[in-house]
């Protein structure tokens, strides 16, 4: 989501004559996208920031700015950790950094023109004062922190690609009403308000005008989109529509979408998958411990039952389904038993995949003032015995399709091997493979399976 949003800034600035630079080195503005799900994430992003102050004593007029979670979080604060820092953008504002950064930049520039002597070239223009102010840019230091009304209407527009494109993400809602007592989302991304259905087709419209044949479909709960603002039709909720509306865009091929949540996921999405081919036969479908204790603990309201169950459904809807799932160890309080739980969970799933977290302290979350933190050398040893678990079921599942022809999408050269071609497989595999890049980039091929390092698939295309 992230990476969407930081696509539409890019988006406005290399729409108003903007180029975006390889590297930090040249850029005449520098902004950071942060992200707060973990604090280790918060401290990346000031240490890097940190860092790239020292491009200020060589180019006086370069903009720093933080975007995102953390600065919606830490506002104000951020400009005594950072001195250096301009900008402070939170999540509802980022069609607003554009006129932020162009505005500082233009007054550091004019100030510069009119001062004599290269000498200044080094010289650091004072920031003055703190300014707020929507629709004047006054000074520097700005920070914009505030909700803004149809703030996820403006998350819409792509950076028109030199090649050819096969996949793009496309963000349906921002916010989240749930409060899971780990998660600082719903302080830093706010309520959930979603886009209306016909600006949503029309972006995808778009996009497969520009040749893309794959979209996903992005929100923190996903399936709960539109619930306050849109009616059920025939039964069918918000989201079920949307999907149904967008399977009639002719040229797109595949939909995807991240993350569904156990609440609201309903028999009206579970028949979605019978009668709508275009949905991928895979879904990303959240767990977090296998639980019920936990859960409750989580502040997740709902039984570890009603999660399988669903599973259950959705393969009985969609046979060749693979499921994937997040999963987090240590929580306060996880006793061997409870961790015995989400091991058999995995087991009796048969997750394709899991990305597990190692539980770690959230500031201002309702978890990390728990009793019974577990010790990391705890946290640890579950982690590792999660993964080896998660590993052996991938790998089963990997060897068993040796020998035979999936379909994929070729999304392009791989992104860590150039000289070779990716794509995905209906079920989300990553598979590997010889082609030429500009033939086959965007084309749905049959690809015979030859090999399987972990979570790679390696295989040769039946007809070049
Ligand atoms: S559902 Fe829970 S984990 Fe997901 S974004 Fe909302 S509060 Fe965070």
């Amino acid at each position: 989501m992230n990476e969407r949003d930081s696509e539409q800034v890019a988006q406005t600035f290399s729409e108003r004559g903007y180029t975006l630079t390889p590297t930090e080195h040249d850029a005449d503005a520098i902004l950071i996208n942060t992200c707060s799900v973990r604090d280790q994430a918060e401290q990346k992003a000031l240490g890097k920031m940190g860092m790239m102050g020292k491009y200020r004593d060589q180019r006086a007029h370069v903009v720093y700015g933080f975007m995102g979670c953390m600065a919606q979080s830490r506002g104000e604060e951020l400009f005594k950790r950072v001195p250096h820092l301009d900008l402070v953008v939170g999540t509802q504002k980022y069609h607003r950094v554009f006129d932020y950064v162009d505005s500082i930049l233009n007054r550091r520039l004019e100030t510069r023109m009119d001062e004599v002597g290269a000498e200044l070239v080094t010289q650091r223009v004072e920031d003055e004062v703190v300014q707020v102010n929507a629709d004047k840019v006054i000074s520097a230091r700005v920070v914009d922190t505030e909700e803004e009304v149809g703030s996820q209407n403006t998350i819409r527009d792509h950076i028109p690609r030199e090649t050819r494109r096969a996949t793009a993400f496309v963000s349906i809602m921002q916010g989240c009403n749930m409060r899971c007592s780990f998660c600082i989302v719903p302080d830093t991304r706010g309520k959930e308000r979603g886009r209306p259905i016909s600006d949503i087709a029309e972006e995808v419209k778009r996009l497969v005008g520009e040749g893309v044949r794959e979209v996903t479909l992005l929100g923190q709960i996903v399936n709960l989109y539109g619930r306050t603002e849109f009616d059920k039709v025939d039964g069918k909720s918000p989201f079920v529509q949307l999907l149904e509306e967008v399977h009639e865009i002719g040229g797109l091929d595949r939909i995807r979408f991240t993350s569904p949540h156990p609440i609201g996921y309903r028999d009206d999405l579970v028949e979605a998958f019978t009668y709508l081919p275009k949905l991928c036969s895979h879904i990303h479908f959240p767990m977090q411990s296998g639980s019920d204790r936990i859960l409750k603990a989580m502040r997740r309201p709902y039984k570890n039952e009603k999660f399988l169950t669903i599973c259950d459904k959705m393969k009985a809807a969609r046979p060749d389904l693979a499921i994937t799932t997040d999963i987090i160890v240590g929580f306060p309080t996880e006793t061997e038993e409870d961790f015995q739980d989400t091991i058999d969970c995995v087991q009796h799933v048969g997750f394709d995949n899991s990305f597990i977290f190692r539980y770690s302290k959230r500031k201002d979350t309702p978890a990390a003032e728990m009793d019974g933190q577990l010790s990391e050398s705890v946290k640890e040893e579950r982690n590792q015995r999660l993964l080896k678990v998660q590993d052996e079921i991938t790998k089963a599942k990997h060897e068993k399709l040796i020998g035979t022809t999936q379909t994929i999408l070729c999304e392009g050269p791989s992104k860590t091997n150039k000289e070779r071609l990716s794509g995905r497989t209906s079920q989300n595999k990553i598979v590997i493979f010889d082609g030429d890049a500009e033939r086959m980039t965007g084309e749905i091929l049959d690809v015979k399976i030859e090999d399987s390092t972990g979570f790679t698939l390696y295989g040769t295309p039946e007809i070049m």
